[in-house]
């Protein structure tokens, strides 16, 4: 699904964040991706997102060269992912649904419509009863299932996660690693960054590793 050839990204004025990286994650694979803070392991999410650009080499997403998108054609490629953030990122004067939703009312859906979807995307994840709360009335661990909640509500092909457990205690933490493999199981292809070694250690997966740019 995911193809990196020989790719590097440095920030402007900065040392490279990543050199030289080639890797494969197969479609329908659950993978981590680990290494130490700065590692560089938000970049190489970014750059499958088209977040950011590669300074060198080639990315494929489906035998498409997304290093190639104009910034005009990466909704489409946006459109085949999600992406689920260590600090939840909702919109604390919506709803819980209204939250989920978001992606599916941007991307033109009849509201009624991603309304319905999103309920079905908070049930996938436990939290269909807390629909109509406010973000702020859940618990971290709830308010993590609702942004992984609205990273799927469109059926991604694939699952990209930054630190999804960052904030979380080691319970809380494995009930999230556990939803993921529920998504994955039902044929989505997951990447996720994580510097918890001992959390992956419970759920042992394909791993990448991140030294300094560099993959191990
Ligand atoms: P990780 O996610 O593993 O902590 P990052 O991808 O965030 O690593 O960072 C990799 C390196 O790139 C670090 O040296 C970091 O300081 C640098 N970096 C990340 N984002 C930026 C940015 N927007 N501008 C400049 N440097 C950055
Ligand atoms: P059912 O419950 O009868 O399976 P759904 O309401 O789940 O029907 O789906 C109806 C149609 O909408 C299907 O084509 C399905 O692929 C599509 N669909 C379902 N959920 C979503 C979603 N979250 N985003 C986009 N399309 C969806």
């Amino acid at each position: 699904m995911i193809r990196f050839a020989n790719v590097s990204k440095a920030y402007l004025g900065g040392k490279p964040a990543l050199q030289g990286l080639s890797f494969h994650l197969p479609a329908g694979g659950m993978t981590y991706l680990t290494g130490h803070s700065g590692a560089g392991k938000s970049t190489l999410l970014k750059l499958i997102m088209g977040m950011e650009r590669a300074n060198g080499g080639q990315i494929w997403f489906n035998g498409h060269e997304i290093t190639r998108l104009s910034r005009y054609e990466l909704p489409f490629l946006r459109r085949q992912i999600g992406m689920v953030h260590q600090d939840y990122r909702l919109l604390s004067d919506r709803s819980v649904v209204d939250n989920v939703a978001l992606p599916l009312i941007i991307a033109g859906f009849h509201p009624k419509d991603a309304h319905k979807y999103a309920l079905a995307s908070l049930d996938r994840v436990g939290l269909r009863e807390r629909a109509n709360h406010l973000p702020a009335h859940l618990s971290g661990g709830e308010q993590q299932r609702v942004d992984i909640a609205r990273a799927v509500v469109h059926k991604p092909q694939l699952l990209l996660a930054d630190e999804p457990t960052g904030n979380l205690d080691e319970k809380l933490s494995l009930d999230i690693l556990g939803l993921f493999e529920e998504f994955n199981r039902m044929g989505m292809t997951v990447l996720i960054a994580t510097h918890d070694l001992n959390l992956i250690q419970h759920k042992p997966k394909p791993c990448l590793v991140l030294e300094q740019g560099h993959l191990r």
